[in-house]
């Protein structure tokens, strides 16, 4: 496959006028944000609202979100599930996870968000003791690169046949091809897109959208 067209900004900008509708508390959480030191860590609008389509697309009653930071995609995930449904927000960060929190609360989905705070490692183990295996509709993974084989694991584990998972930072700005790129996180992303193409437990496709998203389909 080749990428086609070439993402200059100007298409880039083109994109988002022709389809981005941000709501304005998700802009009023990204200006927030971006006042912050690592507001890099966050999720583009497009992302978001990707996302937010993706959970509706699939149904999804009850999803999983392994790195919160301050919420652009746990309240996109959350505005997408259906009156009941539930989403656990897993992230280590006190501090992050009250900003998340507080707009959750101001998206009016505060009921359908379970934040958990502590290693998602964790936090994924003890889920799987309290709701079984089996037991969720969708993840998406976006917290430490190191983790996230352990993460995927976890949430195929957490997840019914049919369920999806998705993983943020695939081409980790395409440090992923460099071959002088060798530190622990460049590493891990790598090691974690071979696994998944060899894997047999799953329908597999990577995204060359922002960071690169794979998604992974639990046959
Ligand atoms: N999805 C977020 C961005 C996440 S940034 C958004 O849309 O804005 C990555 C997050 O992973 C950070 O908030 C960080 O605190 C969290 N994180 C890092 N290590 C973690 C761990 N071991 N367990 C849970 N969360 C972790
Ligand atoms: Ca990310």
């Amino acid at each position: 496959m080749r990428i086609q067209i070439e993402p200059t900004d100007a298409l880039q900008n083109y994109v988002a006028d022709m389809s981005l509708r941000e709501p304005d508390l998700l802009r009023e959480l990204r200006e927030e944000t971006s006042r912050m030191p690592l507001h890099l860590m966050q999720i583009s609008p497009e992302q978001g609202q990707f996302l937010n389509l993706l959970v509706r697309a699939v149904g999804a009653k009850r999803a999983i979100e392994v790195g919160v930071f301050t919420g652009y995609s746990l309240v996109m995930t959350a505005l997408a599930l259906p009156p009941g449904g539930t989403v656990v927000g897993c992230d280590v960060s006190e501090e992050w996870s009250a900003v998340a929190l507080d707009y959750c609360i101001r998206a009016g989905v505060a009921d359908r968000v379970d934040m958990r705070i502590g290693d998602a490692r964790d936090t994924l183990a003890a889920l799987l003791e309290q709701e079984g295996p089996g037991t969720y509709d969708f993840v998406f993974i976006d917290a430490d690169k190191e983790n996230y084989e352990a993460y995927y694991e976890a949430a195929l584990e957490l997840l019914r046949p049919g369920g999806l998972v998705v993983v943020d930072n695939v081409l980790w700005h395409g440090a992923v091809i460099d071959d002088n790129a060798q530190d622990s996180e460049t590493r891990a992303v790598r090691a974690f897109n071979l696994k998944l193409h060899h894997d047999k437990r799953i329908d597999l496709s990577l995204i060359p959208f922002a960071d690169g998203l794979t998604f992974a389909l639990k046959r």
